[in-house]
């Protein structure tokens, strides 16, 4: 049967302690025992369905990260306060000081700053790399080489990662291949495609409304356990944990993901398309223009489309800050760093998201000043928010 993550996580069923349709948040950050024996147990990793200290695991926790497995098709899953803290903790899992990590070069700025200044102390080195580019992965993995990371989707570039060809690569040096799927959940599944390890923001897209940090990391249950272990695992030990309430809130935003999703989807080709045929330049995955079009075609949940983020480049920051006050005047959107919201968000990354990367490296990644990224909303006429859109790039002539 083909792969559905909606589906999947529609047929999960669950139930309150009282029969409720939600299930109970559980409101503990530490658990009884009926015997001492048992809670000995549980800190040796052998007690399962026992609770010991939310820290290492909650049920609210599990509920959601359930979910997130089933969406992602992993066998199990850990959620985490934030995208950051699932994916430092990731990382350090997997790699020891003299370790070697291959990343993209184009990956949100606090990953980036994450490789570059922070995992050094460690002794954890990282060659950025063009990651679309397969040979010249090749030729950067050394023996110390543990690690791929990309995102699938990429943060702020909209380049498109080939999962299964890293995979491929992967497999062959033995490598675990990690992937961010925050840009494009339910339209891409990463461990569908082979890769080991999938973490996600669940601030954007998947809560959907602007109002928490979250993070998930979806994988197999010996990597999720060794992340959870009270001696050495990474989430347990640095203490990343999300707290309950917010697992549950965002379980139940979880829920409308898949009607978001393509609505997103359907007014970002929309705005996509007019944009690209009024000159600017535009980048989509779903544009024919885009380098990596056929290649996302390939892998995606076709029902889910191309995702909601978009960028255009209007030539300078100067006129890309004057066109995003003007659209927020206008009520267009925000301008805000940070996606998935019912309304559009605007900003330019090379002075906020991104700027953490150095101008030299922007410049030679193709991450120019002028460039406006864009997460598109949920608006129901986006007919009329093209129009309103078109006017203001009239009136700070960009177009
Ligand atoms: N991954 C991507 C692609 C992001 O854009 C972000 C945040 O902007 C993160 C990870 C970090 O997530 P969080 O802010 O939830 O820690």
């Amino acid at each position: 049967m083909k792969f559905n993550p909606a589906e999947n996580i529609q047929d999960l069923q669950y139930f309150g302690e009282f029969g409720g349709v939600n299930p109970s948040i559980s409101d503990s950050s530490t658990y009884t025992f009926l015997s001492a024996k048992t809670m000995f147990d549980t800190f040796e990793g052998n007690a399962d369905g026992c609770y010991l200290y939310s820290r290492h695991s909650t049920p609210s926790n599990l509920y959601l990260g359930e979910a997130l497995a089933a969406m992602e098709g992993s066998e199990t899953a850990n959620v985490t306060a934030s995208g950051m803290g699932a994916i430092t903790s990731v990382l350090l899992q997997l790699c020891s000081s003299g370790d070697h990590i291959i990343s993209s070069r184009t990956i949100y700025g606090g990953t980036y700053a994450f490789l570059k200044n922070f995992t050094p102390k460690f002794g954890i080195a990282t060659s950025f790399i063009d990651i679309t580019n397969l040979d010249v992965v090749e030729a950067s993995i050394t023996e110390n080489t543990k690690v791929l990371y990309c995102e699938a989707v990429s943060n702020p570039l909209l380049e498109v990662a080939d999962i299964k060809g890293l995979s491929a690569l992967a497999k062959k040096y033995n490598l675990k291949l990690v992937v961010d799927n925050s840009f494009s959940p339910l339209s891409i599944s990463p461990a569908k495609l082979g890769a080991d390890v999938v973490c996600h923001s669940l601030t954007k897209f998947i809560n959907g409304s602007s109002d928490t940090v979250g993070g998930v990391v979806c994988g197999t249950k010996e990597f999720i356990n060794a992340l959870r272990n009270v001696n050495d695992g990474a989430s347990m030990l640095l203490g990343v944990t999300m707290d309950s309430l917010r697992a549950a809130s965002i379980l139940k935003n979880m829920r409308t993901l898949h009607i978001r999703i393509k609505q997103h989807s359907k007014n970002a080709i929309f705005l996509a398309d007019k944009f690209e045929a009024d000159g600017l330049k535009t980048v989509y995955p779903g544009l024919k223009s885009h380098p990596s079009n056929s290649l996302y075609k390939q892998m995606m949940n076709v029902e889910y489309g191309f995702g909601g983020m978009l960028t255009i480049d209007v030539g300078s920051l100067q006129k890309a800050n004057e066109l995003m006050e003007l659209m927020q005047q206008r009520n267009l959107g925000y301008l805000a760093v940070s996606l998935g919201f019912y309304k559009t968000l605007f900003s330019a990354p090379g002075s906020s998201t991104s700027s953490e990367i150095p101008e030299k490296e922007q410049k030679e990644m193709g991450l120019s000043d002028g460039l406006i990224r864009f997460s598109i909303g949920l608006d129901n006429n986006i007919e009329r928010t093209y129009k309103m859109m078109k006017k203001c790039m009239e009136d700070v002539n960009v177009l």
